[in-house]
């Protein structure tokens, strides 16, 4: 009885390894594990036979063979099938004939019947034509050794035809748990597909009422502009805030683009990120001081680089900046600071504005999220997604009427640009 737990427990184990890995790796590395997890857990089923009579091991080693087989493809299956077959001849014993016999007859059905057909089955078919397989082969096997050895007229009945059922159920629920698996990890993908949609046709809905308002100021001043008795003063007025809301209108759509594609058509160069944050503090400069902001700047590296679109990097930090800035109603202090960490770049913009609740936070990155009147909600959002396609990432930490840390984590870059494209 305890040996059958152990069998039952090295079917499932290399199931649950299996998941974990099954979410982050190609296909080509899949197999690979795939082949090496089942073929541990047959060599460690066959150690621990639920009985041994007479030579003859009755363990769930086919179990494992299958799975691996059915979910790993027909290389798979020829691997394990001599991982189990060299592993019995090494046990020795009169069994290993039986067993020749079993496993090829397996493989056959597998190469030819089962492998071809399998992924195209319901969940409910999966289980009952495994279940079937495995009853079948297990009874077979039986049969033979009676045609050979005449052996099932000294084993008890009892216990040849609980393995049989045992062996049948453990691997009905294998195939359940392991497609029980498989179903969630399809179904966060999908959920996260769907989301994506879901934020780019709702900003595409708004981002068309959102300019719409530009171009409609614009064209009331243009109308304006028409009538003959306007003086001058006037005239460069309203040229002057037509200008302003088409620069508002191309900056929406810019930003949505950039949502949308952040990584897309964009030319990648080493930027040396000293030299960056310099340009940062300059531009934010004139900003920052007519709300009474200083900026103050601290950086520990001076030869790092990052890969990525000047750009967009100038795009997401000015983002950020502007939002710390405007954070800071009574002026402040608001600083820059570069480190390096173990091959990641730190950047952190510190500052000591009315700061963000814990649930504001967790609504940061998200489309149309503001507080502020004139805000767009998605000044935050394209940081977040330019920072994610240079592979990086970014943490924030904030405590209401204190202050906001924004901290930005980059991997570094070699000096060899041309060796690592691995996003465009
Ligand atoms: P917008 O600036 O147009 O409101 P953002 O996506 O840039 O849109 O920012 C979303 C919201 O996040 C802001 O309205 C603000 O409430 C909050 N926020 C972002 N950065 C800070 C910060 N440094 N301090 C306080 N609040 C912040
Ligand atoms: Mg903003």
């Amino acid at each position: 009885m305890d040996n059958l737990l152990i069998n039952i427990l090295f079917v499932l184990l290399p199931i649950l390894i299996f998941q974990i890995f099954y979410i982050n790796i190609d296909s080509k590395y899949k197999n690979i594990i795939l082949a090496t997890v089942f073929s541990i857990s047959t060599v460690i089923i066959m150690n621990f036979p639920i009985e041994n009579y007479e030579g003859h091991l009755f363990d769930l080693r086919y179990i494992a063979f299958v799975l691996g087989a059915l979910y790993g493809g027909k290389k798979v299956a020829i691997f394990l099938y001599f991982v189990v077959l060299t592993y019995r001849f090494y046990i020795g014993g009169a069994g290993f004939y039986i067993a020749l016999i079993d496993s090829t007859l397996l493989l056959i059905i597998l190469l030819f019947f089962l492998i071809p057909k399998y992924q195209k089955y319901s969940l409910k078919t999966k289980i009952n034509v495994t279940m079937a397989l495995l009853g079948v082969v297990a009874i077979i096997s039986l049969i033979i050794c009676h045609t050979f050895f005449g052996f099932i007229l000294h084993a008890p009945i009892v216990l040849l035809s609980s393995f049989v059922v045992a062996q049948a159920l453990t691997m009905g629920l294998s195939v359940y748990t392991l497609e029980y698996f498989i179903s969630i990890d399809t179904m966060k993908k999908q959920l996260y597909h769907n989301e994506k949609l879901k934020s780019l046709s709702e900003m595409a809905a708004s981002i068309s009422h959102e300019v719409r308002n530009p171009l409609t100021v614009t064209r009331g001043f243009i109308q304006l502009l028409k009538s003959p008795d306007i003086d001058d003063n006037k005239k460069d007025a309203y040229l002057d805030l037509s200008l302003q809301e088409l620069d508002r209108a191309e900056s929406i759509i810019s930003d949505y683009l950039t949502f949308a594609k952040p990584h897309v058509n964009v030319e990648l160069e080493l930027l040396n990120i000293a030299e960056e944050m310099n340009y940062i503090a300059n531009v934010m400069q004139p900003y920052a001081l007519m709300q009474n902001v200083s900026i103050t700047k601290e950086c520990f590296i001076k030869e790092s680089y990052i890969l990525g679109n000047q750009k967009q990097f100038h795009q997401c930090l000015i983002n950020l900046s502007k939002n710390a800035i405007e954070a800071m109603h009574n002026g402040g202090k608001l600083e820059f600071k570069v480190s390096k960490e173990n091959g990641i770049i730190i950047i952190q913009l510190v500052d000591s504005g009315i700061g963000m609740s814990s649930e504001q936070i967790a609504r940061l990155g998200v489309p149309f999220f503001t507080n502020k009147e004139k805000g767009t909600g998605l000044g935050t959002m394209v940081a977040y997604s330019i920072v994610k396609a240079m592979k990086g990432e970014i943490k924030v930490k904030s405590k209401m009427n204190e202050g906001t840390v924004f901290t930005i984590f980059l991997p570094e870059s070699e000096s060899r640009l041309s060796t690592d494209k691995s996003y465009l």
